[in-house]
């Protein structure tokens, strides 16, 4: 593995590792994406943010295709997403998500939910399985909770082990929805510090969070979403402090 590899600004790849091109999706006559257009590039940092049912989770589920639009394609490494075959496996060999909830699986060990993946559809052999899936939870600092059950450890445990079992598969490119938005707030930082360490290794990630500090911290660019809509994008510095939208800037008032 080369995931701790640090990432080199000056040499920046360029390549687009998700085109978005003019989304739209209904639910019944609610327009829930609006002609959704962006490119997020390989190794780049996005973090989408806007107020509650702007369509942030929508819109990070289509890029995966957890949800289906009517209208539009989203493009993985060149690859236009259907429901093919071809699709399927492009999603997930190259994109890993990250819910609010942690989605782990209770009745399995914080090594097997981590370990599943790889044993039955990379069909690794168990040995080689726990043996990536052990260094990743030390990189997250919790090996030593390999042996219990999701239920007996800490939001933020699970939200490390949830990032760790998504690693498992070596992503090209992390989802997060809310990864902290879920957690006591004593909770948050330990999670924060496994994605900006992340942000590090050279991974395209798309975040929707509200974590503006994490946001000027590591974003490269922030969307900002109101109504289905993109209403701006840019670097943080630029969206977060300087918002030329009334919309944005009430916001941020909020969440600041
Ligand atoms: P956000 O993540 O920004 O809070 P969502 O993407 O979850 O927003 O939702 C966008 C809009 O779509 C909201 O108005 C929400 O009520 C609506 N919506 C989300 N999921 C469904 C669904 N399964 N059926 C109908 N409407 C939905
Ligand atoms: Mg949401």
């Amino acid at each position: 593995m080369t995931m701790l590899s640090e990432k080199n600004p000056l040499n920046r790849t360029t390549s687009v590792a998700i085109k978005i091109d003019k989304v739209n999706k209904w639910y019944g006559t609610h327009h829930v994406l609006k002609d959704i257009s962006l490119d997020i590039l390989e190794g780049e940092i996005m973090v989408v943010c806007g107020p509650s049912g702007s369509g942030k989770s929508t819109l990070i589920r289509s890029l995966n295709h957890l949800e289906d639009y009517q209208d539009g394609v989203v493009s993985v490494f060149g690859q236009p997403l259907s429901r093919d075959r071809k699709s399927h496996d492009v999603i997930h060999n190259a994109m890993g998500m990250v819910f609010q909830n942690f989605n782990l699986f209770p009745h399995l060990t914080v090594l097997q939910n981590c370990t599943l993946g790889l044993t039955w559809l990379r069909k690794m052999s168990e040995r080689d399985a726990d043996k990536m899936a052990m260094q990743l939870l030390d990189r997250v600092g919790i090996a030593a909770l390999a042996s219990r059950y999701p239920g007996q450890l800490s939001g933020g445990q699970q939200q490390r082990v949830a990032i760790s079992r998504s690693l498992a598969m070596e992503p090209k490119i992390m989802l997060f929805d809310e990864p902290t938005s879920a957690l006591d707030p004593e909770m948050v930082k330990e999670v924060l510090d496994v994605m900006v360490d992340l942000s590090k290794t050279g991974m395209t990630m798309v975040c929707v969070t509200h974590e503006m500090e994490f946001a000027r911290q590591v974003a490269d660019r922030v969307v900002f979403m109101a109504d289905g809509e993109i209403v701006e994008v840019g670097p943080p510095e630029q969206v977060l402090v300087n918002p030329e939208w009334d919309r944005t800037s009430e916001f941020l008032r909020h969440v600041l």
